[in-house]
């Protein structure tokens, strides 16, 4: 954060407020579930990305309450849809609940389960996909997703840093060989050198990276 001298965050105050819906349903996660989403920051990077992508079909891994989802929802067009996938029903019908106050009911379809196994029932081509579950799963998501992705589509994903565990900083929190750093740690090595991809690394929040499908 920057702040200006007058206290408040000239960035964050111009480019990734939250409006009241945003505000209330944070702090619903807040109340009653881990405080798990992604960061307003990462939440405008997404809206505007996919935007920039005219993207009208979407996935994404990992819905919680339907924080991302919400901003993800916001960047499509009137016949847009959103499949988000969430393993616990509870995160799910909060999701659900979020998006129809959000008038985005319409659009999304939460689906309850496994991601891995979710992602056996699902038919391309997507216009994007939003990586955000198990951080164990995330070589299995990248395996899953880029035959669901068409040419030209982006693959975007969060925690890319995992907190400077990812790159083994020394003064990262977590032990660098943790379970889910080493997996983010293996993704973060494919999407860089698999040729099918671009790929960068948006210092955004905890990390969002951003890969577009060669066509
Ligand atoms: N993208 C959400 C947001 O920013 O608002 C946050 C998602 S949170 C980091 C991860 C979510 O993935 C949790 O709600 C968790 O229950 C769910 N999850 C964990 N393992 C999963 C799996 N194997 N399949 C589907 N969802 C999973």
């Amino acid at each position: 954060m920057t702040q200006s001298h007058d206290g408040t965050d000239f960035w964050a105050d111009r480019f990734w407020a939250e409006d009241d819906l945003l505000a209330a349903l944070r702090a619903d996660i807040a109340a009653r579930a881990p405080r798990i989403q992604i960061q307003a920051e990462a939440g405008a990077a997404l809206t505007t990305l996919l935007m920039a992508a005219g993207a009208r079909r979407v996935l994404e891994i990992g819905t919680l309450f339907g924080y991302s989802g919400v901003w993800i929802g916001r960047a499509l067009p009137e016949d847009g849809t959103l499949d988000t996938l969430e393993l616990s029903p509870t995160h799910a019908e909060a999701a659900r609940e979020w998006f129809d106050r959000a008038g985005l009911g319409a659009k999304v379809t939460v689906h309850v389960g496994a991601a891995l196994d979710t992602l056996r029932t699902l038919t391309g081509p997507y216009d994007a996909v939003f990586l955000d579950a198990d951080k164990t799963e995330y070589p299995d998501y990248l395996d899953r997703c880029l035959p669901l992705l068409r040419p030209g589509g982006l693959l975007i994903a969060d925690n890319l840093f995992r907190r400077g565990a990812v790159a083994g900083e020394p003064e990262a929190p977590d032990s660098a060989v943790d379970e889910r750093s080493a997996a983010v740690r293996v993704f973060a090595d494919r999407i860089a050198s698999d040729p099918r991809l671009q790929s960068t690394v948006l210092p955004l929040g905890d990390g969002l990276s951003v890969s577009v499908l060669r066509g």
